[in-house]
């Protein structure tokens, strides 16, 4: 057999693809991971005069339950955890500061809820943490709350959390069985949020330290251009240096690629739709500072406007040069903002309005900003009319998806790392 021959060739290096590639590499296969320019896909992190910017604030949401833990505790991965402090989070209601209610303490401090409301939503929490309350696929969260006669202030403290852990300002249109999926996780998680000392790079160094010593095979610069696909079976990975076949396949490109890749194949029509679906896009709006502004807050979300900023350094002491700052502001968009210039200027704007009244003094400090107003933060967009993809399709016995765009559990990236990981056991079952 050719030496391009692998048992499993993964395409995609971003985390999805790493993950897969170290799993299965440690346990026996041979793979190869072929990625079209460098590794860590949206996951970058980006040095820029001593501040190392991440895309995204690298949060792991629940990590004591998450698949990043199996993968950690499986691959023997060595993660520097730095949990969130609830009580270093705050709600900025306008006039008035008040405590996140992401955990008990945070729910009696809070003044977002009161008095019987508070209990109420406790009691809500309560029902999904016993899993009374399932939700339904064909409910949005919004209907759901109306046909239970959900107070007021409940329904907007439900869809506050909504918004803020599924990156949208559209939270009403989140299905609820979703919504009571990822809420389970979370209540009963005692790690409801940590950070990666080092970034996502430390972790893309973990997984490419497993591969590496499993004897795997990583291309970088390697664009899949199509799949060779022979009846039910994917033959092999064509790229400009020739064909790479395999065994199995694990496909971890966004469906959008996936559809040029696929095209001309019978796959192409199944995975058509998916590459429809609108993505959840978000502006980021880092700044490096010269000097820390030191405030009694670490993340603070603005309620009114649907923006947070994380102090990433304060979690992060290895992202500044000795002394500085990062702090991270994400502005969740509309979808009919995307792409419309003046919204986006918009968004700039209110964020920095927020950096100037929570971080005064952040523009005399600032040594280098970076913005996009554009960030995939999840490829599809959780709404009642976009599914997420399967892991497999039923009449191709040898191709797997894995990605944030996958079914699986969690938000973001633990959506990447369980299809991941559920794509390689159904490999390693065979
Ligand atoms: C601003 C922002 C904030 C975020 N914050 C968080 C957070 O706090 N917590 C969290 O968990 N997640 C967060 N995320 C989401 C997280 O970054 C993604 O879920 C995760 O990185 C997706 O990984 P993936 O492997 O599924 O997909 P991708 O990263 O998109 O990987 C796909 C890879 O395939 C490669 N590729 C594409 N086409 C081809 C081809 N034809 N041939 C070869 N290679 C190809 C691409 O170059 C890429 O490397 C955030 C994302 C953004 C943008």
């Amino acid at each position: 057999m050719s030496t391009n021959h692998y048992d499993v060739v993964i395409v995609g290096g971003g985390l999805a693809g790493l993950s897969a590639a170290a799993y299965l590499s440690s346990r026996g296969k041979k793979i190869a991971l072929l990625e079209r320019g460098a590794l860590g896909g949206r996951a970058v992190t980006l040095k820029i005069k001593g501040f190392n910017f991440n895309f995204g604030a690298h949060a792991i949401y629940g990590r004591d339950t998450s698949v990043l833990r199996t993968f950690e505790k499986e691959l023997d991965l060595h993660i520097d955890w730095q949990d969130f402090n609830p009580n270093k989070a705050k709600y900025d209601l306008g006039d008035d500061l008040t405590a996140v209610p992401a955990n008990v303490q945070g729910l009696f401090r809070t003044k977002v809820l009161k008095g019987l409301d508070k209990v109420k939503f406790t009691f809500e929490v309560l029902k999904t943490m016993l899993k009374m309350e399932t939700g339904h696929p064909h409910l949005s969260i919004q209907k759901w709350m109306e046909r239970k006669n959900v107070s007021e202030d409940v329904q907007e403290m439900m869809l506050t959390l909504a918004s803020s852990n599924f990156f949208t300002r559209e939270p009403e249109k989140i299905p609820s069985d979703v919504f009571f999926q990822y809420y389970r996780r979370l209540f009963t998680t005692n790690k409801p949020v940590a950070y990666i000392g080092g970034g996502w790079q430390a972790l893309i160094d973990e997984f490419v330290r497993v591969i590496q010593q499993h004897n795997g095979t990583i291309m970088t610069k390697t664009k899949v251009e199509a799949f060779r696909v022979e009846d039910d079976r994917v033959m092999a990975a064509i790229t400009a240096e020739g064909e790479i076949t395999g065994d199995e396949f694990i496909s971890c490109i966004p469906p959008k690629e996936m559809v040029k890749a696929f095209k001309d194949t019978k796959l192409e029509h199944a995975i058509s739709q998916y590459a429809n679906y609108d993505p959840t896009y978000v502006v980021v709006y880092d700044v490096g500072l010269k000097t820390r502004i030191d405030v009694p807050y670490t993340y603070i979300y603005d309620k009114q406007n649907n923006i947070f900023i994380t102090d990433i350094s304060y979690y992060d002491t290895t992202c500044v040069p000795e002394g500085g700052q990062l702090l991270q502001a994400t502005a969740y968009i509309n979808q009919s903002d995307v792409g419309n210039k003046e919204s986006m200027e918009q968004r700039k704007a209110e964020i920095e309005q927020l950096y100037d009244k929570h971080f005064p003094g952040w523009r005399e400090e600032l040594v280098v900003p970076r913005v996009s107003t554009r960030a995939v933060v999840q490829e599809i967009k959780w709404t009642m009319n976009q599914k997420p993809m399967p892991i497999f399709l039923p009449d191709y016995r040898n191709l797997f998806f894995a990605g944030d765009w996958c079914e699986g559990q969690g938000q973001l990236s633990e959506l990447s790392f369980s299809s991941a990981y559920e794509s390689s056991k159904l490999i390693l079952e065979k």
